[in-house]
């Protein structure tokens, strides 16, 4: 029996003239995604994206990655079968067990009731003898006379059976896996991300990529304030990171120079107002050279001294780009829960110090007015530390960590 993966797509179907752009973006994500297997098979056909390894491949590993792949609303592992009646029964039949077997039985898990079902078919292959509607009654009948405790619920049936009559074959499946939604990477653009060793900007970098940006990371170090350990971590994030759609650029910017000089030089409570807006400054010039339009950080409202809504205000003044914040409303338990889930939680967590929590004053100004920032600035010229620290930063190319 051969089995391919049947990839559904939602919102990438909605994109009218741009949708063939979405969908060869998706096959191509696709591809990268499943490079380490050879000979898989990735092409298109109306409305759908099919994943045919070679004959024998265990699927499920194959659908685990798929999982990261963005774009993706379902993947469906189905048996292709021959254009026989008698054949696309015995699939639906296997198919159909398999569904209970994964519900934990025909009696289904504690819920009392018996299964519901109902058979789908749709039908690109005028020629096979028997519609749509002939295969829906044809196929539940015959599964109900194998399973009489089962109910047809054709409105909202617990397990659908699907039945894709095509030229090459007939393609069933009941089992589907939800994939992270989204767009594919790179369909919406480039932007730089500020990337932290903390628990937000790497899920803030996720959020981006699940709406089809190229993250473009960027991190600020201060060696020898912050450690060699400290950046590391950085680059394990972005390992992770790059899982979802990579391998993915990450600038490590040498801010040593910077910091000491806001340190020495500035107002305390204002240094980290001032450590941010040069951080923008920086990353502005680096979106330049990137081909990126905006900037993104795992900012949110409120969490901190430096996320009041006048802090906010303060530090993106010096921006020319938009400010993307995706986690602007989230809590910080919603938070937790996604760095959890897309697997940057354990890494972040991880104690080595950025230069933002090493150079905290004792009392930041919770509501920093732009005038105050621009008169502290005032006391020196920037712009040969801001070279210098670019001059000094190395640009990596990060490659997707290995391993489930
Ligand atoms: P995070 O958990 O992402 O570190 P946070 O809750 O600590 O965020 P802040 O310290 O206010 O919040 O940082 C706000 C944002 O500024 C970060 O989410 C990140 O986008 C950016 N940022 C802070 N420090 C750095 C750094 N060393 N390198 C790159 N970006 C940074
Ligand atoms: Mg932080």
């Amino acid at each position: 029996m051969d089995s391919v993966l049947l990839v559904r797509y939602g919102e990438i179907g909605l994109k009218g003239k741009n949708r063939p752009q979405f969908e060869q973006a998706l096959v191509r994500r696709i591809r990268r995604a499943l490079a380490a297997w050879p000979g898989v098979a990735v092409y298109r056909t109306p409305g759908r994206v099919w994943v045919e390894p070679p004959p024998g491949t265990d699927p499920e590993p194959l659908l685990e990655s798929l999982q990261r792949v963005f774009g993706i609303v379902a993947v469906a592992p189905a048996e292709r079968v021959d254009l026989h009646l008698e054949a696309i029964a015995a699939a639906a039949a296997r198919a159909l067990e398999a569904a209970l077997a994964a519900r934990g039985g025909a009696g289904g898990v504690g819920t009392g009731g018996a299964p519901t079902f109902k058979v789908e078919a749709r039908r690109s292959n005028k020629r096979f003898p028997l519609t749509s509607l002939d295969l829906n009654r044809e196929l539940g009948s015959r599964l109900l006379a194998a399973r009489p405790e089962l109910k047809v619920d054709v409105q909202r049936p617990q397990i659908t059976v699907h039945v894709e009559v095509r030229h090459d074959g007939a393609y069933v499946y009941a089992r589907s896996v939800p994939g992270p939604g989204g767009l594919p990477v790179g369909v919406t653009g480039r932007a730089c991300a500020l990337l932290s060793g903390g628990i937000d900007s790497p899920v803030a970098v996720w959020m981006a990529m699940k709406r089809g940006l190229v993250p473009i990371c960027v991190h600020f170090h201060s060696p020898p304030f912050t450690s060699e350990r400290a950046r590391e971590k950085v680059v394990d994030l972005t390992r992770v990171l790059a899982r979802w759609g990579g391998p993915l650029p990450l600038w490590v910017v040498h801010f040593t120079e910077v910091q000491r000089a806001i340190q020495l030089e500035c107002p305390p409570e204002l240094t980290i107002t001032l450590m941010r807006r040069m951080m923008f400054r920086l990353a502005e010039r680096i979106a330049a050279r990137e081909r990126a339009l905006a900037l993104v950080t795992g900012e949110s409202l409120g969490q901190v001294a430096s996320q009041t809504l006048e802090s906010i205000r303060t530090i993106s003044a010096v921006a020319t780009l938009p400010v993307l914040r995706p986690l602007i409303g989230m809590d910080k338990a919603e938070i937790v829960e996604r760095a959890r889930a897309i697997g940057t939680y354990d890494t972040s967590v991880l104690p080595y110090e950025d230069c933002c929590t090493l150079f905290v004053p004792a009392h930041p100004a919770t509501r920093p007015r732009p005038e105050q920032a621009e008169q502290a600035e005032a006391v020196r010229d920037w712009e040969p530390l801001l070279a210098e620290a670019l001059e000094r930063s190395e640009r990596l190319v990060v490659e997707p960590a290995q391993g489930p």
